[in-house]
């Protein structure tokens, strides 16, 4: 059977890249299956969608707040209507189990119930003048057209955390979701426009980064950019962002640990660590690399988590059996081999795993064994930098102080995980983890579409995705003073004295 042909979606209209130029989108468990064509758009194709949605934002700035919030909800109940066959969808083109492309859609309908709400809020503040008969507020406005650039762990999720803000606060958009998982995007601007967003409001522009995605930077009219990815693209849109006096909100890299203490029930940490490492492939920010683990109970959790680690069940995410699925793609495949190589030089023990699966009818595919090395310590490079694969490295220490150290003690800041029952111990612990989330007995990952999501160092650049500091970043505040005393006051100097 043919591939299937999508297009970009500029201005309602689903169009070809001006120069005809396509990529492939290829199933990561077998790379003989093409989910789709997808155009190879370029810096012609992303002004065009720019301006088109400049003219939308017009009107769509002085659509009534809870008009749009009506729309977004509307589109949270197509998407449940389509749940199933959209995260059916995103396993084929990502390759995560469908448990998870099933939270995956979810998060996405829960972020547009959410901000559905917020457009009958959009809260801004009144304060007291300091003049007489003179009112003083601050409202929030839109900024108008926003770059996004988005990655492929979570296809729909992620996208749903900057567009659903971004829109209910009166802004249109310009989205160049990642090159491996465009069906997602489209899936979810699709159920949007179905829902009845007007035409240009939202627009896709598929394609590669550099080529697609770097232009949003450049366009004078793209009035800020939202970003998820790596580090190091990260660094380069936020230089271009700032060259271009463009607001910006960075959320990158992890290498988040979990902590589990002597008093810990170690088999619920376990089941933790297993769902916070391996989740997703490991192929998450906020995946649990690392497991720091107080000396009196780490042979007794060494043990029974490598003999968990061994009996998951890889293979293609669409067969309900599996546990884990594959890599997205050979790079990345490239990457875990490398750390893997990298680790055992170290001296890291290598407890199980460190092969690629071919195997079984997997050999198609990007599949690789749930990896875990032992009495790593925290300044080993498969203990500081950020692997994106399933590996793991327990890190044996003496006391809570010095597994925190262990986890600060690192270039990134995303999410944490202690693992004890000591009150004392908790409140510490939640007190000195430098992470923008911390988890207490669960693991570092699972975060709500209503707190802020984002974190402290090489993780950000101190924006939050979800909850409020989300419409934080879509809006700008405008201070606004009414004076109807019909006379002329003047602030600081017509102060009664
Ligand atoms: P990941 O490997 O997690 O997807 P990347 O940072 O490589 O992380 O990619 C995230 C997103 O950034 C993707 O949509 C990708 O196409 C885009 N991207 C990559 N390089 C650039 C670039 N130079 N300019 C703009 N966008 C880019």
């Amino acid at each position: 059977m043919a591939a299937k042909v999508y297009k970009n979606l500029i201005g309602g209209e689903w169009v070809e890249s001006r120069f005809g130029q396509t990529f492939e989108n290829q199933n990561p468990a077998n790379t003989k299956d093409i989910v789709g064509i997808f155009p190879k758009s370029n810096k012609d194709d992303v002004n065009q969608a720019v301006e088109v949605a400049a003219t939308a934002f017009e009107r769509w700035r002085l659509t009534p707040a809870p008009r749009r919030g009506e729309i977004i909800y509307r589109c949270a109940q197509i998407l449940q209507e389509r749940k199933e066959d959209y995260a059916r969808d995103m396993t084929r083109e990502m390759g995560k189990v469908l448990k998870e492309t099933r939270g995956d859609v979810q998060e996405a309908i829960d972020t547009a119930f959410y901000m559905a709400g917020e457009g009958r809020r959009l809260d801004g503040h009144t304060v007291p003048s300091e003049l007489p008969n003179k009112f003083a507020m601050a409202v929030r406005v839109p900024l108008g057209v926003v770059g996004m650039i988005t990655p492929w762990n979570f296809p729909m999720a992620i996208p749903s955390w900057k567009i659903f803000p971004a829109i209910i606060s009166g802004n249109t958009c310009v989205i160049k979701p990642a090159e491996d998982t465009p069906l997602s995007t489209l899936n979810l601007v699709r159920a949007l426009m179905d829902a009845g967003l007007p035409p240009g409001v939202v627009n896709i522009v598929h394609g590669y980064g550099p080529e697609a995605g770097a232009p949003l930077l450049e366009h004078p009219d793209v009035r800020a950019i939202s970003f998820t990815g790596s580090s190091e693209v990260g660094r380069i849109i936020g230089q271009a962002a700032a060259r271009n006096f463009k607001p910006c909100s960075l959320e990158m890299g992890g290498k988040n640990a979990i902590i589990v203490l002597n008093d810990a029930n170690v088999d619920l940490a376990i089941d933790g660590a297993l769902w916070g490492g391996f989740g997703t492939t490991g192929q998450r920010c906020t995946a649990a690399s690392r497991v720091i683990v107080e000396k009196g109970v780490y042979n007794q959790f060494a043990d029974k988590f490598v003999s968990r680690a061994k009996a998951m069940k890889v293979g293609a995410g669409i067969d309900e059996q599996n546990d884990m699925g594959p890599q997205i793609n050979q790079q990345q495949i490239e990457t875990t081999q490398k750390y893997v190589e990298i680790g055992k030089s170290e001296g890291a023990k290598l407890l199980t795993g460190g092969n690629r699966i071919t195997a079984g009818g997997l050999g198609e595919g990007f599949f690789w064994e749930p990896t875990v090395f032992g009495d790593a310590h925290g300044k080993m490079r498969v203990a500081q930098e950020e692997i994106f694969g399933p590996v793991i490295s327990l890190i044996p220490t003496d006391s809570l102080e010095q597994a925190v150290e262990i986890s600060n003690g690192v270039a990134y800041g995303l999410s944490s995980a202690v693992y004890t029952r000591d009150v004392n111990k908790a409140f510490k612990a939640m007190r000195d983890l430098q992470t923008g989330i911390t988890y207490i007995n669960a693991p570092t990952i699972g975060a709500e579409v209503h707190l802020p999501f984002g974190g402290t160092k090489a993780t950000g650049n101190g924006h939050r995705e979800g909850g409020i500091g989300a419409i934080d970043f879509y809006t700008q505040w405008k201070a606004i003073y009414v004076d109807y005393s019909d006379r002329l006051q003047r602030a600081q100097i017509d102060t009664g004295e």
